[in-house]
Order: structure tokens, then sequence, then C-alpha cells
């Protein structure tokens, strides 16, 4: 089969550009068919000179009147050519082969392909396709588009061109194995997979080209549609293999009842729900792969906090990691204090201890003396190692990636291996002894369902739809900067009364020192202004010990105002602060906004948030922060973020893990993904050669992640 040879045995493939294919995730015959191109350009067509419009791209001749070298700013070679009827145009090269510039002699005929724009003195090109033509005897016309492929550099378009051309070739002969079913083709009027291969590379000029631009085609579609049922295919297949691994079960335990009689409030209905979901797969056998979805405040930390219980108290240990240090800590209290009167002992592992402390954590972690083990990606380090994980609890997953959840994983099934006193087995069979640990995964980014079913299909969702009670929403006001010192003003006026504040900065150039600086100068302003106002700083350039002792002091209403750069996004949890104002709320993306607001509406006071922007607004802008003011709703926030900004930006980092696509696009192709669930299981129950051969297809040599 053609389609599975390398690259290499086509012509023209050495080791050095085999080398560049790779870079491009090209290693197959098959990957060069389904590297669809970019764009295409229309050289089907010939305008004149004069014809032509800035901003189009177009197809035109002309013969060479002069050449020269401008200096100044940039050298460039420029070189004009004239119509029959006269009319000028330039083309300009920045880049150029001394030889290259000598052959464009005066009189020769040129006809060139680029993006026509407004030069100096008349129309330009910069750095055109060219070729020289005869007058008398000019080349024909294509007959279809050409395509233009993403490419690296060091590998032209014109040889990659060549080599797809090579791999249509063996297309023609012999066309690839259809895997979808037919039914499902003819059910969508839906191409079959090579015609659809053909039909984008060599578009013809009776093609549906307004079609193809827009995504919409059925050759496109077809795509796509295999593209995201191989991807289901894989999400399933991996719940698939967790299913068959082992867990240690939990009982019940009796101090979780101590835990509830001690705490100052009831669990919602909507925590008790998911609690009954979360205990349920911890009484199995199998590891728990289970997403906890709750808007900010709904109270997942006491969840999370029962489930470590029930572990603990089973005689396993518990990770917990958090995004931040500032998190982490916050973690580490509410453990500490829920917990330690439980007799379950809580340490935490961060980056910034030092030797000697850090040595002694890792080795109580190592026998299992430490219990539940709270961290940042420290935890994910290879000198942790845990002597009986029972369970991971992940806390904002959005800011993790796919892989570090994978490795924490791991870490269980490793210290069962290597703690395993049978040293006959053989080791197939002590893989299959391996415990896994339970994973518990919470996230306050409302995902929208479609987004949810492909980054997170291979989990179990649970949704903590209702606040704690008393919650008042957060009231939101949208300002102009130009009244920034009336709201500072209102803001001390505010904290006089006993109110709590944060201040924040976002980031404003992609610098940590400016970022830093832009909240201190605010913190300045603050104290020189109102020298009784008691305020805090907290950015990401402080040690972790400063930005603990500040956030402590917060805490204990030692301090009225936290001035902070976007540290403090997440989780952060102080009930007692009830105003939070914004600065440049214009340039953050809406979810972002909705975590940074969701810091205060955390007790029983009325909260405020005003969003200051700084002024004009677009239009996108306005209607953006708008919807803030009229939404407390994370899912609402969420589905209006995703229109803006897309499915990569809400995802975050797990994109990287496995969510690339060659062709799919989960928010334009949305209206696909239940329709690829639903055909990706059938296929996975009927035959699992098919399912085997779509994955290798699609996926091929990206499935790291999935056999991780
Ligand atoms: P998030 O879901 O954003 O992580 P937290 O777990 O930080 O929210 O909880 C927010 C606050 O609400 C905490 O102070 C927590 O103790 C409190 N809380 C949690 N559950 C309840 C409840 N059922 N009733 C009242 N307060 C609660
Ligand atoms: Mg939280």
């Amino acid at each position: 089969m053609f389609e599975n040879h390398s690259l290499d045995t086509l012509k023209g493939v050495g080791p050095k550009q085999l080398d560049k294919l790779n870079k491009l995730g090209l290693f197959h015959i098959q990957d060069l068919l389904l590297h669809l191109p970019l764009r295409y350009q229309d050289k089907t067509r010939l305008l004149a000179i004069e014809a032509l419009i800035p901003g189009m791209e177009a197809q035109t001749e002309g013969t060479i009147i002069s050449q020269a070298m401008t200096r100044g700013g940039r050298n460039s070679l420029l070189i004009t050519l004239q119509s029959n009827q006269g009319a000028l145009l330039s083309l300009r090269f920045f880049h150029y082969h001394p030889r290259q510039a000598q052959s464009f002699n005066r009189g020769k005929r040129l006809r060139v392909y680029g993006e026509v724009r407004m030069g100096l003195h008349n129309l330009e090109m910069v750095h055109p396709t060219y070729q020289f033509i005869q007058e008398q005897n000019p080349p024909a016309l294509d007959t279809t588009l050409t395509p233009v492929y993403p490419t690296t550099e060091g590998l032209g378009q014109a040889t990659l061109t060549k080599l797809i051309h090579q791999a249509l070739h063996h297309l023609k002969a012999q066309p690839l194995a259809e895997l979808l079913p037919e039914s499902l083709l003819r059910a969508y009027s839906l191409p079959t997979l090579s015609q659809a291969i053909l039909t984008l590379h060599q578009p013809q000029a009776s093609d549906d080209l307004v079609a193809i631009k827009q995504f919409r085609h059925p050759a496109q579609q077809r795509l796509i549609l295999e593209e995201l049922i191989s991807q289901q295919i894989g999400l399933q297949k991996l719940r698939q293999q967790e299913q068959q691994r082992l867990a240690p079960a939990f009982a019940p335990s009796h101090k979780v009842n101590a835990l509830f009689a001690s705490l100052p409030f009831t669990l919602t209905c909507a925590q008790n729900r998911v609690l009954d979901e979360i205990q349920q797969d911890l009484a199995q056998a199998q590891p728990m792969q289970r997403l906890v979805q709750g808007d900010v405040g709904s109270g997942k930390t006491v969840v999370a906090a029962i489930a470590a219980i029930q572990a603990a108290d089973a005689g396993y240990q518990v990770a917990i990691m958090a995004p931040t240090e500032i998190l982490a800590e916050q973690h580490l209290q509410a453990f500490r204090e829920w917990l330690e009167p439980l007799d379950i002992k809580v340490t935490w592992l961060n980056g910034r201890m030092k030797t000697a402390e850090k040595r002694d954590i890792l080795a109580q972690i190592r026998c299992g003396e430490a219990k539940v083990i709270v961290g940042t990606h420290a935890l994910f380090q290879d000198a942790v190692n845990f002597h009986q994980l029972g369970l991971v609890i992940i806390d904002e997953q959005h800011r993790f990636g796919v892989h570090q959840r994978l490795t924490l994983q791991q870490k269980g099934q490793k210290m069962v291996l290597e703690g395993d006193n049978e040293p006959n087995l053989d080791p197939a069979n002590k893989a299959c002894l391996a415990m896994h640990p339970h994973q518990l995964i919470m996230t306050a980014t409302p995902i929208p369902r479609t987004l949810a079913m492909t980054a997170y299909g291979d989990l179990d969702l649970s949704i903590i739809d209702e606040l704690p009670p008393g919650r008042k929403p957060i009231e939101t006001a949208v300002i102009n900067n130009q009244k920034r010192e009336e709201v500072m003003a209102h803001l001390y006026a505010r904290c006089q009364e006993g109110v709590q504040a944060y201040w924040v900065c976002p980031l404003i150039e992609e610098s940590e020192v400016l970022h830093a600086q832009a909240a201190e100068v605010t913190a300045n302003l603050f104290c020189e202004t109102w020298p009784d106002l008691r305020v805090g700083l907290v950015h990401g350039r402080l040690k972790g010990e400063q930005k603990a002792a500040v956030m402590q002091a917060f805490k204990h209403h030692e301090l009225d105002l936290l001035v902070a750069t976007t540290v403090i996004e997440v989780g952060v949890n102080v009930p007692n602060a009830s105003l939070m104002i914004i600065e440049n709320a214009e340039r953050l993306g809406l979810a972002q906004l909705h975590q940074l607001r969701g810091r205060v509406g955390r007790g029983e006071k009325q909260s405020h948030c005003v969003l200051l922007y700084q002024a004009p607004l677009s239009a996108t802008g306005k209607a953006r922060l708008q919807i803030m003011r009229e939404s407390n709703d994370g899912f609402r926030i969420a589905e209006e973020d995703l229109k803006i900004r897309g499915p990569g930006e809400i995802l975050g980092t797990r994109q990287t893990g496995g969510l690339q696509f060659r062709i799919a696009d989960l928010q334009r192709d949305a209206h696909w993904i239940a329709l690829a669930r639903q055909v990706s299981a059938e296929l996975l129950a009927q035959d699992s050669n098919l399912v085997n051969a779509l994955q290798a297809r699609w996926i091929g040599h990206r499935a790291d992640y999935q056999t991780a």
C-alpha cells in the first residue's frame, strides 16, 4: 500500500528533505495527501496591469523596462514592468541572489503572480512568483487553481507541490481504502476519501471555490468528519483502556461524618450529588476519571477534601495539584483545617523549599508517612515518588496540560511496580497487577458541551450547578478609565466601612517586569493618597514566602486593599473581600474576567466589580464588557468567549495535548461532533481493524499522548 510508504520513497527526497518533512509532521505518503492547501492562487486567469487593484492577488504580464537597487531603510531590488498599453508595475525583492538580479534584463517579458499593493510611484508586488516568457509563444494558463501549502523554512512551495503531485499520481492509480461506512457518506452526500483529497489539492474551475474558501465544501466536510471520528475513537479507546486498569476501591469513611459535623455549612444539593458520583467511583476497582465543573465559588474544594479523606482513611496517598503557589498554599490551609482534626496529615511540596526540607518531605512521600500532599506542578517532578498513590486531584485543570495529568497518573503505577515484592513475576504480569490512582479533575472554566465532548471525551463529567445559599450576584459596572480617581476614592470610602477590596492590574506588556511595576505604581499611589489605608501588593515577581505573607494578611483583614496582577486569577478565596476593580478590562478574555471577578461574591455581603476600560472601545469590545455586566453565568460567558476567541484559548494548554487537527476546527465544525461520537462508538463496537486504520491514518505519529 503506497500510502504507508515513507516519504523518502518519493523522487527527490533525501535525508535532509525527509527531516524537513518530518518537522511538518509528514512521515508517510498518506500524510502528504492529507496536507491540505492553506489557500489557492488563481493562475487560470491573466489580468492586464491596468486592471490591477491594490489588495487583490493576481497574475499579470509585462516587459521589463528598468532594474535598480534601492538603498535606504532596507536594500531592495526594484524591477519595473510595463504593459503593452503603458501601465507600470514595480516588483520589489528584499532577498535575492546576485545572479537572479542579473537575469532581469531590460526588454525581457515576465509573467508574475502576487499581491498587488500601492507603491511609492505605481502599483507594486513584493516577492511575486515569476517566470520569463516569450511574448509570441506564451505558456498556457493553468486549468486548476494552484494550491498554497503550509510549509517550513528550507522547504520551498515548489518542492512540496512536486512531492504532493507524486503522491496524487499514486492516488489516482490506486484510491485509498474507504474507511467510513458507505451509508454514512450517502446520508450526508459526501464524496469518497480519494475524491475529496483530489478535489482539495486540484480544484477545477468548475468546483465551488467559494465553498472551499469558507470550508463548506463537501470534500472538506468529508475529511473533517473522518478526522473528528478518529479523534473520538482515540478518546473512547483511552477511556476503555483506563476502565481495564485496576484501582484500589475505597469504602465510605466514617471520618467524613466528623468533617460534616465540623463544617460551618451544609453542602448544597449540587455538591451532594457530585459527591455521590465521586464516592461511587471511588468504591470501584477501576480508576475514577472524573471532571468536576463548577462555576467559581460553587464549593469544589470541600468536595475534593471529602474524596481525599476517603482515600487517606483507606491508607492511600492523595496528591492535590494546584496551578499556582498561592492556590496551593490556600489549599494546604483549607485541607489542614479540615483534615488534621481527623488525624490525617497534610504536607506540601513547593518549588522553592530548601534542599534539606525538600529531601525530608520527599522521604515522607516515599515511605508513605505523608498522606495528603498538596503542591504545584512540582509534584510532577521525577524525584517525587509516592508510596501508594490512590487519588490524584487536579484543581483548575485548564491551567495544566493533558501530559502533566498523565505523568502524575503514571507515577501511581510506577510506585506499585517498584514497591512490588514479587521479583519473579514477569513484567507483563506486573503491569496487570499495577494499581492506578483515581483521578478527580476540577475546573471553574465552564466548557460548552460540544467542546467538552471533544476535549474531555475520555472523562466522566459532573457539574456543580448551584452556588451556596445567600450568595448575591456580583454587580458589575463598566467605567471609563478617565474616572479612575473617582473609582479610587470610592474604594477608599468603602474600605473605611470595613470592606476589603482587590485592585487588579492585568498584563499590559508581555513583560513580567512592567506588569509588576504597574501594580507597584498603583499600590504606591493609594498609599500616598490615603496613608491610613492598609495596602498589600502581590505579583509574580515576589518570592513565594512574600506572596504567602501578603495573602495571609489580607485573609486576616490586616489589609484593606490588595493590589495584584492576574496571579490572583485562580481560586483565591477571601470571603470578606467584596469589591474588585479590574483595570484594562478590555484586554482580557471573558473567561479570565469571570475568573478574576469570582474572587469576590464569596461571602454574604453584596459584592461589586468595576471594569475599567481604556477608551475608545471597539464595537466588539463594548459588546464583550456588556456581557460581563449582564451575566454572572459562567456558561453563558464561556459560550460568548468561544465565539470570540476560539477553543484553543479556552482549553488552554490542554489543546497542545492532542487537540491538534489537520483539518477540523472544533468551533467551526462543532455541528459534526455529536455524529462523530456516535459513529466512533459504533465502529469501535464493530470493527477493530477499521478503527486502527482510521487512527493510523489521522493520528499516526501524533498519537503519543493517547498511548502515554
Ligand atoms: P471554588 O468552587 O471556586 O473552588 P471554593 O471551594 O473555594 O470554590 O468555595 C468558595 C467558598 O464557599 C469557600 O469559602 C467555601 O468554604 C465556601 N463553601 C463551600 N461550600 C459551601 C456551602 N455548601 N455553603 C456555604 N459555603 C460553602
Ligand atoms: Mg477552587
